[in-house]
Order: C-alpha cells, then sequence, then structure tokens
C-alpha cells in the first residue's frame, strides 16, 4: 500500500482542529473539512490558538515552524473537494452513531478507492460503523487523546476486516505525525485508554450526583493519592463538556442520564464547555 501523503480530516472541533493541526505541523498536506463558514471560521481561530501553543510548549516549534504548519492546511466545506486526493480520511465528527454513518455513506460515495477511512471515535468500535464505508478492508479506528502534542497516543485498532496493509500504514502515518502508535490486538470498546478512563469518570460523576463531594474535593483527592496531574473533574473539562454530554446522554443507564442532565442545565446551557470556553467546572 502506498504510504499516505495527503489527509484529509473530517470535524475541526476540539481533537479534529489538533489532528489536522498536529500532521501539517509534521509536514503532511492537509485538508480540514467541517460543515458550513461558521465552523470553518471558528476552525480557524482554533488553528491559530494551537500554532501558539505549539510555540511556546513544543519543541523546535518557535523558529517559524508553528506558522509554517498553517500554510500546509486547507479548509473547505464542499466534502468532494475535500477528499478527491485523500490517502487518509480520519473522521472526528460528533459521536453520534446515526450522523457518523451518514457521514460515511456520503465520503465512500465521493472518495477515491485507495483512500483509508479512520474514525476517532471515543466510545464506538469501527465494526459499527464499517458498513456504512462500503470499503470495510481499508477501515479502522485511530484514536488520539486530547492535546495530542503532549499527550501523544495514537490507538490504532481494526476489525476482523481491516487488511493488514491498512493497519501498517496508519501505524507508519500516526508515527511519522509525531505519534506513540499504540497497536490493539483485539476489538474493544474503549480501547486502552477508555477502558480505564471512562469507569474513572463515570465514578466521580456518581460522587457528586449523589453528594458525596465537591469536584474540588474528588479532584483533589485522586491528585494527591495517586499523583496523577489531573482529577476527573479536571478531564471532563479538558475532554470538552459537550462530548462528556454526548456520551452520558447516549448511554441508557439512569445514572448517565441523570449526569447528561446536570451537565446541560448547569453548564452547557450557559455556554460553559470546558477549558475552549474558558469555564467549566474551573475557569481558565
Ligand atoms: P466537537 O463537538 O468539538 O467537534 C465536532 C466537529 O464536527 C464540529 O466542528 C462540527 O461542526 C463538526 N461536524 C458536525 N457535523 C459534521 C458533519 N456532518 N461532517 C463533518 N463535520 C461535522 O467534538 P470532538 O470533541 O472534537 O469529538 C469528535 C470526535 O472525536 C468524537 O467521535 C469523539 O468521540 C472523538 N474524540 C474526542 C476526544 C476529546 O477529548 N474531545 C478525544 C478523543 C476522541
Amino acid at each position: 500500500m502506498a504510504p499516505i501523503h495527503n489527509l484529509t480530516v473530517l470535524g475541526t472541533g476540539v481533537l479534529g482542529s489538533q489532528i489536522a493541526y498536529q500532521a501539517a505541523f509534521h509536514g503532511f498536506a492537509v485538508t480540514a473539512y467541517d460543515v458550513d463558514d461558521d465552523a470553518l471560521s471558528a476552525a480557524r481561530v482554533r488553528f491559530d490558538r494551537l500554532a501558539a501553543i505549539y510555540r511556546s510548549q513544543v519543541p523546535g516549534a518557535a523558529d517559524g515552524k508553528a506558522e509554517e504548519a498553517l500554510t500546509r492546511l486547507r479548509l473547505t466545506s464542499d466534502l468532494g473537494d475535500a477528499v478527491a486526493d485523500a490517502d487518509l480520511v480520519i473522521e472526528a465528527v460528533p459521536e453520534v452513531l446515526g450522523l457518523k454513518r451518514e457521514v460515511y455513506r456520503s465520503l465512500a460515495a465521493l472518495a477515491p478507492e485507495r483512500t483509508i477511512f479512520a474514525t476517532n471515535s471515543s466510545t464506538l468500535l469501527p465494526s459499527d460503523l464499517k458498513e456504512s464505508t462500503g470499503r470495510p478492508d481499508r477501515f479502522l479506528a485511530l484514536h488520539y487523546a486530547n492535546n495530542i502534542w503532549a499527550q501523544n497516543i495514537a490507538e490504532v485498532m481494526g476489525t476482523a476486516e481491516t487488511s493488514p496493509e491498512s493497519f501498517d500504514a496508519v501505524v507508519a502515518f500516526a508515527r511519522e505525525s509525531g505519534l506513540e502508535p499504540v497497536e490493539i490486538r483485539k476489538e474493544k470498546a474503549g480501547y486502552v485508554l477508555n477502558s480505564l478512563l471512562v469507569p474513572l469518570l463515570n465514578a466521580a460523576a456518581g460522587l457528586l450526583l449523589q453528594g458525596v463531594a465537591d469536584p474540588q474535593t474528588i479532584d483533589k483527592t485522586w491528585r494527591i493519592a495517586t499523583g496523577a496531574p489531573s482529577g476527573p473533574f479536571q478531564i471532563f473539562d479538558v475532554v470538552g463538556l459537550t462530548t462528556a454530554y454526548n456520551i452520558s446522554s447516549n448511554a441508557p443507564d439512569a445514572g448517565s442520564q441523570a449526569f447528561a442532565r446536570y451537565l446541560k442545565e448547569n453548564y452547557i446551557d450557559h455556554g460553559k464547555l470546558g477549558v475552549a470556553s474558558g469555564e467549566g467546572f474551573y475557569r481558565y
């Protein structure tokens, strides 16, 4: 399989913007797609913010490299144009099964035969989406962690139908774009990272809703007792409360539903979306 040169990222929100910028920073030609002009204007702001972050935090980014990355990023709201020459498409659209399936059906009709598709979904299995891609042998999950310039892990997870060539090409792409690839041997909801992280976040939400302790106390307990740099509510703020809401509201259990309502009424309806909006459980 030919190596990956041209990357297209679908969705330029919290993660999509980071994936696109990180790849551009490492020399890939990147096209970022989002639904309309408003979303693309928001993407430009995100990319400029990322350039500033890289300048101050990423070794070697200060001497013009962070700005150079911006020149390798092209934005469009035309899906056909976005994928016309893509070797790899990474999908980072909202965590809603029906929406993702619809995106893959449109994509399948427009992308070249050779193009590999990868989902950044945090909670869905690639098997949940593979039929909509029309190319299950060239489809897999490539899952990033938030703040990818620093927490640079990339979990690569195929289905039983993913070809070894596609898998290897995506592992190589991850490495060449500055990530540490983690090859997952068996399809597992939540990969390695979220299999560990989600139970922690759910437990924290339960402690809060049951009135056992407030977010600051829960976070402090976790930080001091384990030596971790952040507690669960600090992690919620980094992930973004909209994503936390989407995941909770799609889960069937009463606890998750109650947490989704809590997030909506106390935070999301007031524009408090976490670090990205300047306020969530904490102010930034
Ligand atoms: P987000 O809400 O910040 O961004 C989603 C983006 O998708 C928005 O820019 C939106 O305009 C765009 N979009 C909506 N409909 C679209 C469509 N039909 N086609 C293309 N773009 C569309 O969400 P996010 O937090 O970046 O999450 C995106 C994906 O990444 C989800 O699958 C999520 O599970 C996954 N993920 C998120 C994190 C995280 O920490 N936030 C970490 C790893 C993986």
